[in-house]
């Protein structure tokens, strides 16, 4: 017997259908590239409700709109080394959103870097950029370039001659690029003092993650790892816990990775483990960050480096064994797909509470499905990385209206900041009949904003 569909269920499998052939579309125009394909299959998934909900964002095509972006800049990026060979490298810029301002996004050098991740990062940025609350579009950019084992003035020409092509695509009201892997504030200073030469004009909102002397923000470099410490927090005080007196992992020992650390010391746990891309130390006696701070931030050096100083810690090769530690909160702030499902399946059975996204897109899709399958307390990047970006917002704020804040204004209207898109972000979760799920929550929060200005401003 042929089971009568109802109004709600025809719609259903009608906005799936859709949703799956555009997914299919997505893949055939975009073939090989995984990660790219990975972010838009979950957004697209969180969706669904959204959809059903609302017809016209499917009549307006404005998924169809917002997957493709506005422009994808591809350019050689010629240089010499030390010893005067001539080098050539790839540089990129996508320029995936202007809805809702001019676009916003890190510049990443390494030598895995394709138009596949420089795209996934784009496009997760919109939704990241919208949960911000900030006037951001979303964008991002870098090369193949890899600035391990280069001199300071191989770097400085590279930086030079990638920015020499990219300002005739930036501007502080056209697309604000900022550091990401292998980009910090001495990249960043070497491709403002060439965009200024190129220009002839001190235009300090072009580039953000600027050193505090030339129009920086106090409390940028801090922000990403904070960020994120403060939105896990929020979601653990949720349900009565919070980082005091729990065990943390954190993955990586860069930028994120380090002020995530930090702030979760200063909230009272004891973070045991972290890594580079070459091992990971686990330290019974809780990670002395003074010498992570000297051994990455000082002296360039390996994080296996750190036993030397520390009998008690050890060191073990390989990234992927970090997660076999036991932990309550577990921290990737290294790279994509970092965390797989075996992992995440690890993590579980030791008893981890939480888990915060400090990088992007560190979890495998099945790994994030494992999480919530066992409920886990789950932060997803898109909503608990977005700290860095948000301060970046303000030091434009602050560049366009020639002021510098101080380090405790900045760090009050990132914890606010990092608040409201926890609250955003459960509020859309129930609205949309996921309640807790924040990956699901912070996707339509973000889309959301998105789409209604796409829609408001016409077919473009
Ligand atoms: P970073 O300072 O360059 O540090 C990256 C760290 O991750 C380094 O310790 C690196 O080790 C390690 N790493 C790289 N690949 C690894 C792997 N496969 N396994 C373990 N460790 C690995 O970069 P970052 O700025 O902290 O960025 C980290 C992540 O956060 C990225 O996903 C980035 O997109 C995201 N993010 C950054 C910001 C920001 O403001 N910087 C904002 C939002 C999101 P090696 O030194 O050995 O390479």
């Amino acid at each position: 017997m042929k089971v009568m569909e109802t109004g709600e269920e025809n719609q259903t499998r009608i906005v799936k259908d859709f949703v799956n052939r555009l997914f299919n579309s997505v893949q055939i125009h975009n073939p090989n590239e995984w990660e790219f394909q990975q972010a838009v299959k979950e957004v697209l998934d969180s969706l669904i409700p959204v959809l059903e909900k609302n017809p016209l964002y499917i009549n307006q095509a404005v998924l169809e709109r917002m997957i493709e972006p506005e422009r994808m800049i591809t350019f050689r990026v010629p240089w010499v080394d030390d010893k005067g060979n001539v080098k050539v490298n790839r540089g990129y810029r996508v320029q995936f959103s202007s809805a809702i301002g001019p676009y916003k996004g890190g510049l990443r050098f390494h030598p895995s870097v394709n138009a596949s991740i420089i795209k996934f990062l784009g496009f997760e940025q919109i939704f990241k950029n919208s949960l911000t609350g900030q006037p951001i579009g979303g964008g991002k950019g870098g090369s193949d370039f890899d600035p391990k084992g280069k001199s300071d003035l191989e770097i400085m020409r590279f930086c030079q001659s990638f920015m020499t092509e990219l300002s005739r695509h930036i501007g502080p009201d056209v697309d604000v690029p900022a550091g990401d892997i292998g980009v910090g504030a001495k990249e960043i200073g070497y491709m403002f003092g060439q965009y200024k030469k190129i220009k002839g004009a001190y235009e300090a909102g072009v580039l953000t993650g600027k050193g505090i002397g030339y129009g920086g923000s106090l409390g940028r470099k801090e922000a990403t790892g904070y960020g994120t410490v403060y939105f896990v927090e929020e979601m653990l005080k949720d349900q009565g816990l919070g980082f005091k007196d729990s065990t943390v992992v954190v993955s990586g020992s860069g930028n994120v990775s380090i002020y995530a650390m930090e702030k979760a010391i200063q909230f009272g746990a004891k973070v045991v483990a972290c890594s580079d891309s070459s091992g990971y130390i686990y330290d019974q006696n809780g990670i002395n960050l003074d010498t992570v701070k000297q051994l990455k931030e000082v002296k360039n050096a390996r994080i296996s480096e750190y036993i030397k100083e520390h009998q008690d810690a050890i060191y073990q090769e390989g990234c992927s064994g970090i997660w076999t530690i036991p932990c309550d909160i577990a921290l990737p702030c290294a790279t994509q797909n970092e965390l797989s499902q075996e992992a995440a399946t690890m993590l579980v059975s030791n008893g981890v509470k939480a888990v915060g996204e400090g990088a992007n897109m560190p979890s495998t899709q099945e790994a994030v499905n494992t999480f919530i399958a066992h409920n886990v307390l789950f932060a997803p990047a898109k909503a608990a990385n977005a700290g860095g970006v948000a301060v970046s917002a303000l030091e434009m704020a602050q560049n366009s209206s020639r002021l510098a804040w101080t380090l405790e204004e900045v760090d009050m209207k990132l914890q606010g900041i990092m608040k409201d898109i926890y609250s955003k972000s459960m509020k859309a979760s129930k609205d949309y009949d996921a309640p807790g799920n924040l990956v699901v929550g912070a996707n339509i929060a973000g889309f959301l904003k998105v789409a209604e200005a796409m829609i408001d401003q016409g077919i473009i």
